[in-house]
């Protein structure tokens, strides 16, 4: 079998039974085999394999008896070798010939190739490519949650200017060399480039990367004898979470940097979890919202209002979302972030029901009590909301006069004859509407007069516009005067909302306004903080 010819090609050829076990070994090949195993031959061919490789092996062979070819490791003690084996079959003694070329130093070229592409030169460290890689990985993968944590090294710009580069290098490496002890297995640290570095945490929520980050923290305050006068070196951190604060590898390393500037502006040497505020809103939250919801982390909060005897007579019922990890966010910021991922019509029929069912409950107690609801202009637009409000009303048993259904001008404004059906239907049952923020949108008394409102709610701007000054008549409260006056003259009722201050409340008394909400008598609560206001009205009553 082992012709000069292609002795010269190949480095062994053997011949091998079905059980491995090794016939014949061509000369060179012995040669080529002593060099790297010395002179003890073993029986079976398996025994020069790399455990590893010993399945790709059968495989292959299963696969395709007749010939195959693979690239296997023979191994012997610490010695590795790549090898690309070729089999051709002689079925008369049924037998294998292998034909063995080595490939190690091909192997070791691209993988050494590879190496330096997907590494930082400097320190080692996984680069920007190898941390992209990994981020695509875990997501094709379905690891989640993981997070990024971006680190920016506070004070390096000093060290590098006054000491110079090879004083910067070795902070670098000293840094990268002190992250890398403290991470997990599963755990990547890379390097970006300049001061900037990644740690990726496997399996991992925002909040239990924060506090991991701890000792990263603690492990560059101490000081840099690398440096001279033993510098002194921060880190300013950023994390953001997979999928909630960005769906693919760009996105995550965006608002980890935001967050990693919220460091920096907070005085740096300290660890900000990415945020929703209004400037880098992003849609990653629809997911967070999606999850929301089905986790149960929305909820309802109730606002008193009150007559003007100071009589607490109803309450506004306002949506509420904790998030577990970006925290509280106000309604302002999700609801148009809801309604914009289609998601308004569920959630909000979900807090109507909420509302009215806790509605019944304070009817146990006090059965004149109103609740306001306040409903998207999505909600108006879908087709079957006025028989969704009433089969609430059905199944809660509530009485339908004692609901109020908060809705703005736009949802007035944009109306089409669905709307007023809806809207006729719905008042039809004794259910009540109230404009919310008026006096914001482009009022029309046509409106008001055409459609079944019951009353107004004037808007926080105008009677923050009031003032203090109790006496003399600015045009605010002028204006403020007109509108409960236009109210009256139609027989609507007139509620102020965000009424802060005694003057305000003493005002709008003066003026006939009809009720009051607003921090100066009560804040956005619980169900509970509202019962036991009712505890309270009936022990001072008593
Ligand atoms: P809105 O309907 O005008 O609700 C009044 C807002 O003013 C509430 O803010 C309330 O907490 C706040 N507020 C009340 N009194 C005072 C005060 O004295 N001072 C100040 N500074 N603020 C006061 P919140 O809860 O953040 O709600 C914001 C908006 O979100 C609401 O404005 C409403 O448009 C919307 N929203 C809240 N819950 C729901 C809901 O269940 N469905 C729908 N569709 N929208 C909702
Ligand atoms: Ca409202
Ligand atoms: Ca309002």
């Amino acid at each position: 079998m082992s012709s000069p010819t292609l002795d010269r090609v190949l480095d062994a050829v053997l011949r091998v039974d079905a059980n491995f076990d090794i016939h014949f070994v061509s000369e060179p090949g012995q040669r080529w085999l002593s060099r790297f195993i010395g002179n003890a031959l073993p029986k079976n061919f398996i025994q020069l394999l790399h455990p590893d490789d010993v399945g790709a092996l059968r495989q292959s062979l299963q696969a395709s008896p007749d010939s195959f070819h693979c690239d296997v490791r023979l191994i012997h003690e610490d010695t590795e070798c790549w090898v690309n084996l070729r089999s051709y079959p002689l079925a008369a003694v049924r037998q294998f010939v292998f034909c063995i070329f080595d490939i190690s130093k091909w192997k070791t070229d691209t993988t050494a190739l590879r190496h330096a592409a997907e590494h930082d030169a400097l320190t080692g460290l996984p680069n920007r490519t190898l941390l992209q890689k990994t981020v695509e990985q875990w997501i094709a993968d379905g690891n989640e949650p993981f997070c990024v944590a971006l680190l920016d090294l506070d004070g390096f710009k000093k060290v590098n200017d006054s000491y110079g580069h090879t004083m910067g290098d070795a902070v670098l490496i000293e840094t990268s060399r002190r992250l890398t002890k403290l991470i997990g297995p599963g755990d990547l640290m890379a390097r970006l480039g300049g001061d900037e570095f990644v740690l990726l945490f496997a399996d991992k929520h925002a909040m239990a990367a924060k506090s991991a980050l701890k000792n990263i923290l603690l492990a560059v305050a101490r000081p840099y004898d690398t440096a001279p006068h033993n510098a002194y070196l921060g880190v300013s951190i950023g994390v953001a979470e997979y999928p909630i604060h960005g769906e693919d590898y760009s996105l995550l390393l965006k608002n980890a940097d935001t967050a990693m500037y919220y460091s920096k502006n907070a005085g740096k040497n300290r660890v900000t979890v990415f945020t929703l505020t209004e400037e880098n809103v992003d849609f990653s939250i629809k997911a967070a919202i999606h999850n929301g919801i089905q986790d149960g982390e929305f909820f309802m909060e109730y606002q008193p209002q009150y007559d003007m005897h100071r009589k607490l007579v109803g309450a506004e019922a306002l949506m509420r979302w904790t998030n577990r990890t970006l925290g509280r966010v106000g309604p302002n910021q999700f609801i148009p972030i809801v309604e914009d991922a289609g998601l308004m019509p569920f959630l909000g029929k979900w807090a109507l029901r909420y509302s009215c069912h806790q509605l019944k409950k304070f009817h146990a107690l006090e059965p004149d009590f109103v609740l306001s609801v306040n409903v998207s202009p999505v909600q108006f637009g879908g087709d079957h909301f006025d028989e969704e409000v009433l089969e609430v009303i059905r199944e809660t048993g509530i009485e339908p006069s004692k609901l109020i259904l908060e809705i703005t001008e736009s949802t007035l404004m944009n109306s089409q004859e669905k709307t007023e059906r809806a809207l006729a239907r719905l008042r039809e049952s004794g259910i009540r509407f109230s404009i919310d923020d008026f006096g914001t949108g482009f009022s029309s008394l046509s409106y008001l007069t055409r459609l079944p409102v019951s009353s107004i709610k004037i808007d926080k701007a105008f009677v923050t516009a009031m003032g203090e000054e109790l006496s003399g008549i600015t045009p605010d409260k002028k204006l403020v005067t007109a509108m409960i006056d236009l109210a009256h003259s139609i027989e609507l009722k007139v509620v102020a909302e965000g009424v802060e201050t005694e003057a305000q409340f003493d005002f709008l008394k003066a003026a006939g306004c009809n009720l009051i909400q607003g921090y100066l008598l009560g804040r956005p609560m619980s169900a509970d903080g509202i019962v036991r206001q009712f505890e309270a009205a009936a022990a001072l009553a008593a």
